[in-house]
């Protein structure tokens, strides 16, 4: 009994939730009993969407037993590595290598989409690199699942609900096997790691076959994500910024108060590329984007830098695919050195360092602990008057001074 049921267990789990066990899912029998209540309101909408019964029954199945997803959700580490590290190790020279490969070998493909959509193949290929490693490690959780235990877990519950039943449109219409529809443990699917809503909304069947196939074709993959740039405002002929120098005695403060400032007005405060060429398009915006500081590698960036941001909003991550992008094309490396000890503070620390601001009596508005324009413009300040570069920067070294300085003063009042 125990070899069959192994067998079964193997081979032909499928065919058996199909025959025995489904008029038990639907009588509720199977499910934990949040999961019959899940399962049966969720098959309401699911109805609606036109999802056939078996295929909603198959694909949700038992869905939540021995799953990790909510214990990684609920205890996601806050990220507290430098910008250095976190490109260094986005930005590998084996995966540059394995990037100029793969822009080899899918050389006319990627030209046609570039063309076609007006994304450059270097960026393509680096955001391919970033979210898969080009295909390689696309997550191994099966979607519908995870989705599912997610939102009945009560984790972000709406949101993954909303994903989950996307992702059953998906596998209604065809796209992929159900066993085959593989991701993050948070659903991020395929080579570019689409979300079921940005796969709805942005993919795309380039290769002709009928199916949107994210996960097995790089045709697919590439052109869905170069329609998805393209869709969220990518600017085609314009890059993502430039590494800049900025002269001695520059005023950070005016960096930080100004928006919408072209290129050409940069220039006119004196900053240029570090590579002394000439801002190609002096007419763009850019905004001012220094990630450890004015001692380390500071840049000027695009609307694009912006757009690549819609794909993973942080800025340390368009830096990594800008910059793997130039690598792999056969840029050098940042040209300024990155500064020793520049790990983000954490949001305790930010705390802290807000407290002690406003303790100096700077004023910062809302102390929050973000990185407002006013809360910069006060580090900006309170550097100036012990003699440190005022770039506005909240490195630990400025944590560091602040403590030494209020410990000092309460010193001297007990
Ligand atoms: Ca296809």
């Amino acid at each position: 009994m125990e070899r069959i049921w192994l067998m079964l267990k193997r081979w032909k789990v499928e065919a058996l939730l199909a025959a025995v066990l489904l008029p038990l899912f639907a009588a509720g029998t199977l499910y934990m009993s949040g999961q019959t209540t899940f399962a049966s309101k969720l098959w309401t909408d699911a109805k609606s969407r036109n999802i056939p019964r078996e295929l909603f029954d198959l694909a949700l199945g038992v869905f939540g037993s021995g799953s990790d997803v909510l214990d990684k959700a609920r205890n996601q580490p806050e990220v507290l590595s430098s910008v250095e590290d976190y490109i260094k190790l986005r930005v590998s020279a084996t995966r540059i290598a394995t990037g100029r490969d793969k822009l080899g070998e899918w050389k006319d493909t990627i030209a046609d989409i570039e063309k076609k959509y007006g994304v450059p193949a270097r960026t393509l290929v680096a955001i391919w690199g970033i979210e898969s490693n080009f295909g390689r490690t696309m997550g191994d959780y099966n979607v519908p699942h995870s989705l599912a235990t997610l939102s009945e877990g009560g984790y972000r519950t709406d949101y993954f609900r909303e994903e989950l039943l996307a992702a059953l449109e998906i596998l209604r219409d065809g796209h992929i096997e159900k066993s085959k529809m593989v991701g993050s443990w948070a659903g991020a699917m395929g080579q570019t790691q689409f979300m079921p809503s940005s796969y709805k909304a942005y993919a795309v069947d380039y290769d002709g076959d009928g199916k949107k196939d994210i996960w097995n074709s790089v045709p697919d993959s590439l052109a869905s994500t170069a329609n998805y740039l393209k869709r969220k405002g990518w600017q085609r002929g314009s890059d993502w910024g430039y590494e800049v120098k900025i002269p001695a005695g520059f005023d950070f403060g005016k960096a930080w108060k100004k928006d919408g400032v072209t290129l050409g007005d940069w220039a006119k405060m004196g900053i240029a590329r570090i590579d002394g060429k000439p801002f190609p398009q002096p007419g763009e915006t850019a905004r001012f984007y220094l990630p450890s500081g004015g001692e380390g590698p500071v840049f000027l960036v695009l609307k694009n830098f912006d757009v690549i941001k819609r794909y993973n909003n942080a800025d340390s991550y368009a830096l990594a695919v800008a910059h793997l992008g130039d690598r792999i094309t056969g840029a050098t490396e940042f040209v300024a050195a990155w500064p020793a000890d520049m790990k983000p503070l954490s949001r305790a620390e930010r705390q802290e360092l807000t407290s002690l601001i406003v303790a100096q009596g700077f004023k910062v508005g809302k102390a929050s602990g973000h990185m407002s324009q006013n809360m910069r413009l006060a580090i900006i300040k309170f550097q100036k008057k012990e003699g440190l570069l005022p770039d506005g920067h909240p490195s630990p070294a400025l944590l560091q001074r602040l403590r030494s300085v209020s410990s000092l003063a309460s010193g001297q009042k007990t």
